[in-house]
């Protein structure tokens, strides 16, 4: 069987001073206006790391106006884009110089793998910072030759205070995700991390005022959805909010946005995304990208291929290799580096993902894999494969967000496009064949954000990542990112005694 260590605790590795544990506003960090405090958690044992000042909607509003003063009077929107750029740039090296404590911080925080979190994690926020700062100076608009009587150009212009929602499975990615292109146009901003990972907000917040970001540009205001979260969605100095989470929640931040001043809303939500696998695949490749697709970041990835399709030909063979790669699979502190998958975010995921495996169970599913959480203490949950799922399980519809993957058979490729595209979300799908024909056609199939082939996973700061139906719309990364935080103003001017 697979080499448990959920019981190792700390492992010996040192961990990183808590310094940070105060809202970000105008520059500085200070109390809530309550006084109020909450404790973030060590994923690990449960136990408190920190107690961090917890804002409401006193504190939003103190966040929107340092905002607001920052954008109406201050310089950042005033610089030139090469200017932006250059502290961009500088903030990235920041990043780059301090990415041992950051990485740590941000493992501790969501108990993700420490290796993981530095490559991946830390390694992505730096590059969408370089990529937007060379974005920064590139924002143009078009001249429009109009009639004879009438001439016009665009102007991109900053949308002004951005609200910044995000989750905590991937705190720091998500940070700059949101925070770059917004720094890029030259908007302010409100940012509210998850109450589960404030840690890494905080702080990447004294390294943007150390790159000289102005004060007043980025504020972090940590705190609970339906309070600090609710204000900025529903705030009438808001003038656009870029959120990523739940889909139950996206819907919120739109009604708020209904109610209060129709800002615009960009959404990134959840997904069920399909993992197709075709009778001349790899084995071995396919095995190995439904473990990654699955169990990356313990199942908690919005774009999980939790629902897997094998054709019939293939399954035999993939339901073996699959089992017998996951006895090698180590759940345990990932502050450790032989460790493959680390503990739940917090208490309520891992009840909520257990609940779910007694679903399936209960729905009639056969647990292949695991079934059972894992470990002493803390929220280590085994790497669960349940086969025999049915279309209409409870397991095959919903989102999991743990480490959950169901097996599904098919035979032609028209039954498969049906069965990918039967659900409510549409954000990522994969495809693994070797037949060129087959690949296009999937692609061109399925109704998703993105599709990768023969890959999982594969992201970049120039690709374009956002869902369609209910997985939200709106794009964050690439430059489409940017687009979301300009607004296009068209300029007309006459034109005497045109000759043409
Ligand atoms: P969540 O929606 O509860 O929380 C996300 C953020 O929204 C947190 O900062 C939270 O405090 C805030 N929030 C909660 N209630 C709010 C309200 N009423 N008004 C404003 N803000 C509020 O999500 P979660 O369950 O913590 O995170 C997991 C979910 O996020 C999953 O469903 C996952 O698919 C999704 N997710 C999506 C993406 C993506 O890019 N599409 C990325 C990561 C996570």
């Amino acid at each position: 069987g697979g080499e448990k260590r959920a019981e190792n605790g700390g492992g010996g590795v040192e961990m990183p001073e808590i310094r940070y544990t105060k809202l970000f506003i105008n520059g500085s960090f200070v109390d809530a206006v309550s006084g109020k405090t909450f404790e973030t958690r060590d994923p690990r044992t449960g136990d408190a790391i920190a107690s961090i000042a917890e804002g409401d909607k006193e504190d939003v509003d103190l966040a929107v106006r340092a905002a607001r003063e920052a954008f109406d009077h201050g310089k950042w929107p005033r610089m030139s884009g090469s200017e932006r750029g250059k502290i961009m740039t500088k903030y990235a090296d920041l990043l780059e110089q301090h990415a041992e404590e950051l990485t740590k911080l941000e493992s501790l925080d969501a108990g993700k793998l420490v290796v993981v979190t530095r490559a991946v994690d830390i390694g992505a926020s730096v590059g969408t910072l370089r990529y937007f700062a060379g974005a920064a100076d590139k924002i143009h608009g078009e001249t429009l030759k109009m009639s004879r009587q009438f001439q016009g150009h665009t102007l991109r212009e900053p949308m002004g205070v951005a609200g910044l929602i995000i989750p905590w499975n991937f705190p720091s990615i998500m940070f700059f995700t949101k925070v770059a292109p917004a720094l890029a146009a030259g908007c302010t901003m409100v940012v509210k991390p998850a109450e589960q990972t404030p840690l890494s907000a905080l702080y990447v917040a004294h390294l943007a005022k150390q790159a000289g970001v102005p004060d007043g540009v980025i504020n972090v205001v940590t705190g609970f959805g339906p309070t600090a979260g609710a204000a900025i969605a529903s705030h009438m100095d808001v003038d656009m909010v870029s959120f990523t989470g739940s889909t139950a929640v996206g819907r919120l931040v739109m009604e708020a946005s209904a109610r209060s001043n129709l800002k615009p809303v960009s959404l990134e939500l959840g997904g069920k995304s399909p993992l197709i696998i075709f009778d001349d695949a790899d084995v071995d490749m396919a095995v190995d990208l439904a473990i990654g697709a699955n169990f990356f970041n313990k199942g908690e990835a919005c774009v999980a291929a939790s629902r897997v399709y094998l054709q019939e030909g293939i399954y035999d063979r993939f339901e073996k290799k699959l089992a017998d790669s996951l006895k090698n699979w180590v759940v345990g502190d990932p502050f450790d580096p032989r460790v493959n998958q680390g503990p739940q975010v917090d208490k309520a995921q891992y009840e909520r993902v257990l609940s779910y495996i007694e679903h399936g169970k209960r729905e009639g599913a056969t647990v292949l894999t695991g079934g059972k959480p894992c470990g002493q203490k803390g929220y280590y949950i085994d790497p669960t494969v349940f086969t025999d799922v049915k279309d209409d399980m409870i397991i095959a519809k919903e989102e999991i967000f743990g480490p959950v993957m169901c097996l599904m058979k098919f035979r032609t490729v028209e039954e498969v496009i049906a069965k990918a595209n039967d659900t409510r979300y549409g954000l990522a799908a994969g495809v693994v064949t070797k037949d060129i024909d087959v690949a296009n056609r999937m692609t061109r199939s399925i109704r998703a954000g993105v599709v990768w082939v023969n890959c999982y996973f594969a992201m970049d700061a120039d690709c374009p990542f956002g869902g369609r139906k209910m997985s939200g719309y709106g794009k964050d990364a690439s430059m489409h990112a940017l687009d979301k935080f300009l607004a296009v103003k068209s300029v007309v001017t006459p034109v005497y005694d045109s000759p043409w």
